[in-house]
């Protein structure tokens, strides 16, 4: 006998902390861009786990990668050498031209260990008094759950009740250089940021606005630490979002994609010294850089730049931007996005773009509202141009109706 879709819905519901609240659909398999319901429904994935599933789901070549790693050696603890670590440190750092690379395993991991790390360095190297770092943040930001990271969060949803927070952060507008010039002091030890702020709706900064936050950073002495679990390893059309702003972070972090959505696998990789001030003892993660996490990894790398999914990203993003534009509706506010990060903004008379993702689950495509009135469009990067096309011929059809 076989369970109901109702069933597991009501199960998650009775024994599950309510902190989510899913889409009514029940997955049971994926491959590529494709997922499945219990009933056997094909669904277009156009969230990919906020990013994680890149490469697709189930890819083959990780998935081989990680059945063959899962059968020799699993985990050791950093207590002793692995040998997949170094050979995922050489290839990490190969791809993204990085020096130094500390592992970890969750997103939010990845920024608690940079903030340590340049409240260290900036102790340490800079020379800010004891206890006086500053780390400079900007508003709507997303940075993860962990209690030091929705202290500096600017939602209240994120935030409320949670307290008391960790002092030391500074919150300014984003895209605003301006702002960030008047916020940095001789205690600031870093600028935390996302190139496009993902959960905030997609919201790509203005043109520019980079190259002085760059110049900003470097004239004071300031890290630059890019937030790139989200917009990283191709997402935007680039294997870094960095590469459209033609700059570099001192520190960027890395998440999600980072595994191809097999398991959680997050790095902090520096250009300079940051992480060098970490000596034994002073930080770890009994997970982070374990043999099978590491294995997958690298494949999940290789098939990325093997099977040209960047360039495809950017070729398929510029697909779907275009598309989306030419839908004429009076729902819309607003289409955006870089590569294949895109986001519609409905009117807020149109009605909650919750119920338009529902209209497209109906059709067979899975998105995610944010922010009520926000549409996210984010495809495995393997997606095809008629698997684009078939999308935007669901999308036309489902924006021009009112669902308010
Ligand atoms: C998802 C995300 C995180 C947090 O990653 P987790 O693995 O969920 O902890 C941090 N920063 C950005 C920009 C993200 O999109």
């Amino acid at each position: 006998m076989s369970s109901s879709v109702i069933d597991f819905i009501a199960t998650e519901a009775r024994f599950g902390a309510r902190n989510y609240e899913p889409i009514g659909v029940v997955l049971s398999r994926g491959e590529g861009v494709w997922v499945w319901d219990t009933q056997g429904n094909r669904y277009l994935d156009c969230l990919s786990a906020y990013s994680a599933v890149s490469q697709g789901h189930c890819h083959p070549k990780i998935l081989a990668a990680m059945v063959e790693q899962a059968h020799r050696l699993t985990l050791t603890s950093r207590a002793f050498h692995n040998d997949q670590l170094a050979l995922f440190y050489e290839e990490i750092a190969a791809l993204t031209g990085s020096h130094k690379v500390l592992p970890m395993n969750s997103g939010a991991e990845a920024v608690e260990s940079a903030i340590k790390s340049v409240r260290k360095w900036g102790y340490e190297v800079k020379g800010v008094p004891d206890g006086q770092a500053e780390i400079i943040v900007c508003a709507n930001n997303f940075h993860g759950r962990t209690l030091g990271v929705v202290g500096f969060s600017t939602d209240p949803e994120t935030r409320g009740h949670f307290g008391p927070f960790a002092p030391g952060f500074k919150v300014i507008p984003f895209g605003d250089a301006t702002a960030l010039a008047g916020a940095i002091t001789p205690n600031t030890v870093a600028f935390l940021v996302e190139p496009i702020q993902g959960e905030a709706g997609v919201v790509i900064p203005p043109a520019g606005y980079f190259t002085e936050v760059r110049e900003l950073c470097t004239a004071n002495n300031v890290m630059l630490v890019l937030d790139e679990i989200q917009t990283g390893l191709g997402r935007t059309g680039k294997l870094l979002a960095e590469q459209h702003e033609g700059i570099e972070a001192d520190v960027t972090l890395l998440g999600k994609a980072l595994s191809g959505g097999f398991y959680p696998v997050s790095a902090v990789l520096s250009n300079n010294d940051v992480l060098g001030t970490l000596r034994p003892g002073q930080h770890g993660s009994t997970f982070g850089g374990n043999p099978l996490a590491c294995a997958v990894a690298r494949a999940a790398m290789r098939v990325l730049v093997e099977e040209g999914m960047i360039e495809n990203a950017a070729r398929q993003g510029a697909r779907f931007l275009e598309g989306l534009k030419d839908i004429r509706a009076n729902t819309i506010r607003e289409v955006r996005g870089r590569g294949l990060m895109l986001a519609v903004e409905l009117h807020p008379e149109a009605g909650l773009a919750r119920r338009y993702c529902e209209a497209l689950q109906a059709k067979g495509i899975l998105a995610k509202d944010t922010h009520e009135h926000t549409i996210r469009i984010a495809p495995p990067l393997v997606i095809t141009s008629d698997q684009v096309d078939w999308a935007l011929e669901r999308f036309a059809a489902i924006l021009t109706q009112d669902f308010s």
